[in-house]
């Protein structure tokens, strides 16, 4: 099957933040009280009930003049994800459009997705079972893929008035971003395609206005060494020599150690319980 990408132009963007309320709609997921940021912006960053977030930002441009720029922020689908390499239950997969979706029923609330994903923008949330005990499950953007299965398109695309976010073939959708970056280099000089070739490219791509950096992206995004090594090196040689079943075993212990970085605990939950 063809890859599929989300087109995002940040310069048609006007903020009106429609994307946030129709992924909060057809995702079902509740409204969380938050904190005045102090401008526009609604939530800080991304959580496990809130998987777009429209960035705001206040821009002084390279000749003193001040700038609004806004960016909708959600899960990149990269094509060498973290969090597929790291999640030791094979929750984290890709799918047949490219992009990448949580398995719910597999995944263990392990977190380490949320420590090794470069963009931070996958979340815990905490459930209650009928006992009242508390389970965790990771939360994120699924591009809408109940939607593309169906042969529609994301609700967050399909809301936006301004035509800032289109969804189509990745070559469809890479010739309009090199299109549009011709036609807006005069106006932003720093404007880039952001497709990082550090996590594969990605399936969510922009055109920016400036830099990654002035929209709180990294510039060089890659997927963590101890990741690489532990899926492409260890997991394989291991299986081979202990078989699957004690390869998961070894497995839970290996991550736990590779994955579990101090100072970034995984109890960062954005979640409501849920009897
Ligand atoms: S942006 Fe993070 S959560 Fe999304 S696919 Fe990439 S590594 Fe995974
Ligand atoms: S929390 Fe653990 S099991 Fe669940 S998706 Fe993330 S890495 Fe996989
Ligand atoms: S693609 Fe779907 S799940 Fe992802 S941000 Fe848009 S509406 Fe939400």
């Amino acid at each position: 099957m063809a890859e599929y990408i989300k087109y995002v132009d940040v310069t048609k963007c006007d903020g009106c933040r429609a994307c946030m309320v129709a992924c909060k709609n057809w995702n079902d997921l509740p409204a969380e009280p938050e904190e005045f940021q102090g401008s526009v912006q609604s939530h800080a960053k991304v959580t496990a009930n809130t998987w777009n977030v429209l960035s705001f930002i206040e821009h002084e441009d390279s000749k003193g003049n001040l700038d609004y720029l806004f960016r909708h922020s959600s899960c990149f689908h990269c094509s060498e994800a973290a969090c597929v390499k790291v999640c030791p239950e094979e929750a984290m997969h890709y799918t047949d459009f490219g992009t990448v979706d949580v398995n719910s029923d597999k995944c263990v609330g392990c977190g380490y997705c949320v420590q090794n994903c470069p963009f931070d923008v996958v979340q815990l949330a905490t459930y209650k079972d009928k006992n009242g005990k508390e389970y965790k499950k990771a939360q994120k953007c699924t591009m809408c893929v109940d939607r593309l299965e169906e042969g529609m398109q994301p609700a967050c695309v399909t809301t936006c008035h301004t035509d800032a976010m289109e969804f189509g073939t990745k070559e469809e959708m890479l010739k309009k971003a090199e299109k549009r970056l011709s036609e807006i280099k005069d106006k932003y000089p720093n404007a880039m395609i952001y497709n990082p070739e550090g996590v594969g490219g990605t399936h969510t791509v922009y055109v920016l206005a400036e830099k990654p950096s002035v929209y709180g992206l990294p510039e060089k995004p890659k997927v963590p060494t101890s990741a690489v090594v532990w899926k492409d090196y260890a997991q394989p040689i291991g299986k081979m020599m202990l078989g699957a079943t004690s390869m998961a075993l070894v497995g839970a212990f290996v991550s736990n150690k590779l994955f579990n970085k101090e100072g970034k605990g995984h109890e960062e939950d954005g979640g409501g319980s849920h009897e």
